[in-house]
């Protein structure tokens, strides 16, 4: 085995669907018997989107969820008026996906295990990890029925909570974002149109909210509590709530399908690697969900990872590689941290900071640039979308393989122009869609393709 893979969350099953598509052994054991049925992370940005299409789950993903509705604001029984959720992000060439999708995080992991299987992956259900061992050669994975599995590497993809995070002995730091006590949960309910995001403020910071899951026949309830409240996730503790703070009265909720209770924190593993353990999504950063950034960047940490496992295992790479996963995404994270909790204090707008097209990685290692201090696009931006000789970029960057832009090198994928777009010089653009190198000539770019495994991978 090559890959172990803790946890059948988004971040799991990402990194599974990209292994099982180029053919690295991995298993993703799973400690529920199903995949989590909940709504929470709902939200996803036009990155992910991206993402979702080279992985070819965007089309079913559209298909599961729907716009966001307006936010529609209700006072002592009256609806106030409305607003957009989002400011609003025009696309362009370069950005195709500029609109957040709406789509309940349990039909995303459906989508993306669906996928999974499809490619022969797979998800050993009912298998919880307890412990894990490392030596030079390998992890050991040990399981609460006393079973043991060996693989050259393991990712924790196990949530907020890890087991394996603690196995390992890394710690997490952090803050408590707001004191309140949260609670979300699916519902079923009458009295309200599936066209708006109804809100309901009440006293002293408090509220709850009611969102109509596109693709679903449910309603999203989040709720901001008092601190003194008890925390009641049953039926007719929900249906208290809805009472209380808005103008419907308790039978109008005929259904909980699903419930939570949480206070926000924000934290950051201290590692994103140790040894031949990769940590991944929550497991390795938790934060408020405001800004609904959480499923993305768990999405976006398997996306960055997957190349780099999948290089290394076939030695086309130093192992050394995989501590670029560290170096990116863990700054990315911290940066995520902050963005996150300023949304949810009220001090950052949803839109052009929270739909990740402008996260990128000029600082990493694995960015190097030879043609001095241009402007325009770098080395570590991101690799916009735009068209040469008839060929979208998009169409030529779907896949596992890294693509030259503006030479022609044997060994690698290419097409001999950059667009317009792209300003001058020759790029070279990673697996993940990120500008790896780029130089006013192809000097130092053989160097550049054996650190990384780049030329073998074409
Ligand atoms: C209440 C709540 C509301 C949220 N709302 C939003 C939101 O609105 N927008 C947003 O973007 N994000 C939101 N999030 C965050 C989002 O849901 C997470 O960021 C996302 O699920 C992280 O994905 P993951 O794969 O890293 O972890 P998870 O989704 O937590 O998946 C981890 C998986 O590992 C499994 N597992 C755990 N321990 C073990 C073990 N020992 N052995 C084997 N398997 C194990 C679990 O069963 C689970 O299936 C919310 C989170 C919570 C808790």
């Amino acid at each position: 085995m090559d890959v172990v893979i803790v946890g059948a969350g988004p971040a799991g099953l990402t990194l599974g669907v990209d292994l099982a598509r180029r053919g690295v052994q991995a298993l993703i054991v799973e400690r529920e018997e199903t995949l989590f049925p909940g709504s929470r992370g709902k939200g996803v940005q036009p990155r992910t989107q991206e993402v979702f299409a080279d992985l070819g789950v965007l089309d079913a993903v559209r298909a599961a969820g729907g716009p966001y509705p307006p936010r529609l604001l209700w006072q002592d029984g009256e609806p106030l008026g409305t607003r957009p959720m989002f400011e609003d992000v025009p696309a362009d060439e370069g950005t195709p996906y500029t609109e957040p999708l709406m789509v309940a995080q349990w039909r995303t992991q459906e989508v993306l295990y669906a996928r999974l299987t499809e490619l022969g992956g797979r998800v050993a259900f009912g298998r919880e990890v307890t412990g894990l061992a490392q030596d030079s050669r390998g992890v050991r994975v040990d399981f609460a029925d006393g079973t043991a599995l060996r693989a050259a590497y393991a990712v924790a993809a196990d949530g907020g909570r890890s087991a394996v995070r603690r196995a390992l002995g890394v710690g997490m730091t952090g803050e408590t974002v707001d004191p309140a006590p949260f609670l979300v949960a699916d519902v079923r309910l009458k009295g309200l149109d599936r066209d708006h995001w109804h809100t309901f403020p009440g006293p002293d910071g408090t509220g709850l909210a009611l969102c109509p899951l596109a693709g679903t026949d449910d309603f999203q309830l989040q709720a901001r509590l008092p601190a003194t409240a008890p925390s009641d996730l049953s039926l007719d503790g929900v249906r208290a709530l809805v009472a209380a703070y808005t103008h419907l009265d308790a039978p109008a909720v005929t259904e909980l399908r699903w419930a939570s209770g949480f206070r926000p924190r924000a934290a950051l593993a201290d590692r994103f690697r140790a040894g031949r353990v990769l940590l991944a999504g929550d497991a390795a950063h938790v934060h408020s969900p405001a800004g609904g950034q959480g499923l993305n960047t768990s999405v976006q940490d398997a996306y960055n990872l997957g190349w780099k496992l999948d290089a290394v295992l076939r030695g086309a790479a130093p192992e050394t590689l995989l501590d670029t996963y560290e170096e990116e995404r863990r700054a990315n994270a911290a940066a995520m941290l902050d963005l996150t909790t300023g949304v949810h204090r009220g001090e950052v707008r949803r839109g052009r900071a929270t739909v990740q097209l402008g996260l990128g990685y000029r600082e990493s290692s694995l960015s190097v640039d030879t043609r001095g201090g241009a402007g325009g696009l770098r080395a570590g931006d991101r690799a916009p979308d735009g068209t040469v000789a008839g060929v979208r970029l998009f169409d030529a960057f779907r896949g596992p393989h890294w693509t030259l832009l503006g030479a022609t090198v044997p060994g690698l994928r290419s097409l001999p122009a950059a667009p317009a777009s792209y300003g001058e010089g020759v790029f070279l653009v990673r697996p993940d869609g990120y500008v790896g190198w780029a130089g006013g000539t192809t000097e130092g770019l053989r160097e550049y393709a054996e650190r990384t495994g780049a030329r073998t991978a074409a």
